[in-house]
């Protein structure tokens, strides 16, 4: 129905008719009647996706209630994975650690993250000229050191802070900054397995001259210098870790990104020569690409910002202005006396999760996760077990090949434990997908029907 060009024909029958409206009154009213009807409409769309969004939501997590203040927090109502009612055998995809378990927190945040950045801003390349890190918002620098300082995760005095594209890139800043640039060749890149799957990909991917992946640091046996990283919690398996290799000539690469007490308790500020830290990870904004590497000994850093300098010239102002403010609000939660901070929120959701998934191995018994040891945290001031990010999720015994297993029985996309430098009876399982996914997932590997999982 086009009210328009019904009211122009209708005008053009009773053109003879006394004007009792001119063409004017009538085009401005048939222009109302066209907007409320597109108003209608679109409102009716949006009821019917928040309507749907909703009654999944309720029917499988507890429910979220907006405070006066307008923070969130979440009701005491636990989560029955029996209750599934939107399992429509689709394909859940839990292959990549993608951080979506955050989103509703930040749904309910929404406001004091938001950010207006106009036009005439971020036409430099530079960020602060007195800096060695050239490109780090001054913002972003100070929002960091406050955010480690608060949760104690790690020592941040007189440390150089170099900011990257993700700790991704400053993973490679740091190998071209350890690697012995003179002629001697490639030095042996080295981690314990089950290790972080890209490691291998990305230190070979480009054959350099200055390293090389040099595999499992366990049975790594080489005289002479060698680079170890050092993952800690651990990706895939979510153990505490500290370097293996025992030799004077190793140089270390700490990689924390889930150095966080949402995933582990905090027992100490951690310490070491080259930190990698990702708000990917600590946050949840793995989008935005921002990492950080908080590293002690000055030449080290001006080599890993010439890296970046030379890849990147620099690091997207606007993406490190946005992490500024999210650690903001973060840090600031964590004083707020009346309110969940942002950590007790994501803590309560990974513990539900773990609380679940645990429950599911004890119950079923056709498949088994890791057992942690529990730790005091200081920053939360209570003992609890570690509860990563991943599941390094092991099958029964009768499953050869836990990937293809699951992939092929329950529909559910892993990744398999060949690409951690491990067996094909593991596969690591994310976490932190959102609640709707997840629960899918524990509902069909808690499902007795077509398996001997
Ligand atoms: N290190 C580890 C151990 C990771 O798990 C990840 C993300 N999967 C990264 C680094 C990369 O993080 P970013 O998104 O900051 O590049």
């Amino acid at each position: 129905f086009d009210p328009l060009s019904a009211i122009l024909q209708f005008g053009e029958k009773m053109g003879q008719i006394p004007r009792v409206l001119s063409w004017r009154n009538m085009l401005v009213l048939s222009l109302a009647i066209n907007f409320s009807l597109i108003l209608k409409i679109l409102k009716g769309d949006r009821e019917r996706v928040d309507s749907w969004d909703r009654t999944a939501y309720v029917s499988i997590w507890p429910v979220v209630s907006t405070t006066a203040s307008g923070s969130s927090s979440l009701s005491s109502a636990s989560c029955n994975y029996s209750k599934i009612e939107e399992d429509d055998d689709r394909t859940i995809n839990l292959k990549f650690g993608d951080p979506m378990v955050y989103e509703r927190y930040w749904q309910e945040n929404g406001e004091v993250t938001t950010m207006v950045i106009p036009g005439w801003q971020s036409l430099s390349y530079f960020s602060d000229e007195n800096n060695l890190c050239w490109f780090l918002e001054p913002e972003l620098g100070k929002e960091i050191v406050r955010v480690h300082k608060v949760v104690g995760n790690a020592v941040t005095q007189d440390r150089f802070i170099v900011v990257g594209t993700g700790s991704t890139q400053l993973y490679q800043a740091a190998l071209y900054a350890l690697s012995p640039h003179d002629d001697s060749g490639p030095i042996n890149v080295v981690s314990t397995a089950p290790y972080y799957s890209s490691y291998p990909l990305i230190t070979d991917c480009l054959k350099s001259g200055l390293y090389r992946w040099g595999g499992d640091a366990k049975t790594y046996k080489e005289d002479g210098p060698y680079i170890e990283l050092v993952t800690s919690p651990n990706n895939p398996d979510g153990f505490l870790r500290e370097s293996v290799v025992n030799s004077s000539k190793g140089i270390l690469i700490h990689d924390l990104a889930y150095y966080w007490p949402q995933y582990t308790p905090i027992t100490s500020a951690a310490d070491h020569d080259v930190m990698l830290f990702t708000a990917s990870k600590s946050t949840g904004h793995a989008g935005m690409r921002i990492g950080w590497a908080l590293v002690k000994d000055r030449e080290t850093a001006r080599k890993m910002i010439e890296y970046i300098e030379l890849n990147t010239i620099g690091v997207s102002k606007d993406s490190q202005l946005r992490v500024a403010k999210v650690l903001k609000v973060v840090s600031d939660s964590c004083g707020n006396e009346t309110a969940k901070s942002f950590f007790d929120h994501s803590y309560d959701a990974m513990y539900e999760r773990w609380k679940l998934l645990k429950q599911a191995a004890k119950d079923t018994k056709r498949f088994s996760v890791p057992d942690f040891a529990s730790q005091r945290c200081n920053f939360f001031g209570r003992v609890f077990e570690p509860q990563p990010a991943f599941a390094w999720f092991k099958c029964g015994e009768e499953i050869v090949d836990c990937e293809k297993f699951l992939r092929e029985e329950k529909k559910i996309l892993t990744k398999s434990g060949k690409h951690f430098g491990d067996e094909l009876s593991y596969v690591r399982i994310s976490m932190l997908d959102r609640d709707t996914n997840f629960n899918i997932f524990l509902h069909r590997i808690s499902s007795s029907s077509n398996s001997t999982l």
